[in-house]
């Protein structure tokens, strides 16, 4: 089988991936627009909800990333929301269900 992604974002790149471990011998090729370095400068998050799927459909994985991801805080507060709101950091407050 010969399998040409269009795509390398994170359906294609985690596609492929899959793919591939399930079948060794297919070829499967990765074209991606962007240069290989080219960032946006953002991060993939995962709620709760999603790594409970990828736990149960895709254990190898969940172990794999679980021990390099970064903890997000779920309160804010303190001095912190007023200077966040200051300097309108809005993304970040909207990651906090909770706003003291
Ligand atoms: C500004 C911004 C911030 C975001 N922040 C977050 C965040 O913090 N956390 C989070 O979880 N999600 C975030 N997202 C959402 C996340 O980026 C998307 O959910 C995710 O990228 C979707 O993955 P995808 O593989 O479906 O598509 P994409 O990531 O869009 O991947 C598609 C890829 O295909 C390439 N492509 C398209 N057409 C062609 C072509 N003809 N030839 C070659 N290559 C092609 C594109 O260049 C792209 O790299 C953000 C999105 C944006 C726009």
């Amino acid at each position: 089988m010969r399998i040409l992604v269009v795509g390398a974002g994170p359906a294609g790149l985690y596609f492929s991936y899959l793919a591939k471990r399930a079948h060794p011998a297919w070829d499967i090729r990765v074209v991606e627009q962007n240069r290989a370095d080219s960032t946006f400068g953002f991060g993939v998050v995962f709620s709760d909800r999603a790594l409970e799927f990828l736990r149960g459909d895709d254990p190898a994985t969940y172990q794999l990333i679980t021990p390099q991801m970064e903890p997000v805080g779920t309160r804010i507060f303190g001095p912190v929301p007023r200077e966040l709101r200051a300097k309108n950091h809005m993304k970040i407050i909207s990651l906090a269900p909770e706003v003291l």
